[in-house]
């Protein structure tokens, strides 16, 4: 079956289009919405959409009802921003990780990420993006004041930026370690440079350049 509708754009009536693609408007409605997904074309979309009708109606409804629960009670912890089932989320409430390392990030896949490594034990700040004046997004939008007020607040001893080596991520960067200059935290960045498994004569010159002076011991390199 051939999922895109392109004779809706042509001669033909859009109901011509509904009956050649789908003979159930249920089916092509669940097929709109799967497809509305970033990233979910429709021959996916219908394919999930199969797949569901081949489940019961108690497991479906099951699916649906975790989809909108999660939407309908996710919350933002009143201390990172992190999404989280409670006020604080559970990185911020557990005592096991060190209270005194701020990883500031973009937004939640960037903590995903990063907690993925089972490399970091501090806490994290999401701002919620970067700022980008051609986007209209200024620092007023992000949760940088939050931050401002955490480490005015909280006795944090770094700040780790995890941010995407681009001019926003290091615009805000910079915006930041103006805010905060004159108190007594460490400000770090993560490193840049190579990425592991990639060639270097195909680097640009500024990941090359950057990769030479942040050079490293190879002992720590080697993660020893
Ligand atoms: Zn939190």
């Amino acid at each position: 079956m051939n999922s895109t509708c392109s004779v809706r754009s042509g001669p033909f009536p859009a109901y011509i289009c509904l009956i050649m693609q789908f003979s159930s408007s249920l089916i092509e409605n669940a097929v709109n919405e799967f497809a509305s997904l970033p990233g979910i074309g429709k021959k996916t979309a219908l394919r999930m959409v199969l797949h569901l009708l081949k489940q019961s109606p108690d497991r479906v409804r099951d699916f649906g009802e975790k989809i909108s629960k999660m939407r309908k009670e996710i919350k933002f912890c009143q201390r990172c921003f992190n999404v989280s089932d409670a006020d604080i989320c559970s990185i911020c409430s557990n005592s096991m990780r060190k209270q005194d390392l701020v990883c500031v990030v973009e937004n939640l896949r960037d903590v995903i990420a990063i907690e993925s490594t089972q490399q970091y034990n501090g806490v994290y700040h999401v701002l919620g993006g970067v700022i980008s004046p051609l986007d209209g997004i200024g620092p007023e939008q992000l949760n940088i004041e939050g931050l401002i007020y955490r480490v005015g607040k909280e006795q944090i001893s770094e700040m780790l930026f995890a941010l995407s080596p681009n001019i926003q991520g290091d615009t805000t960067i910079y915006y930041i370690q103006k805010k905060l200059q004159g108190v007594p935290v460490k400000i770090t960045t993560i490193a840049r440079g190579i990425a592991f498994g990639g060639e270097l004569e195909y680097a640009d010159e500024m990941t090359l350049a950057r990769s030479i002076t942040n050079r490293m011991p190879v002992d720590s390199y080697m993660g020893r």
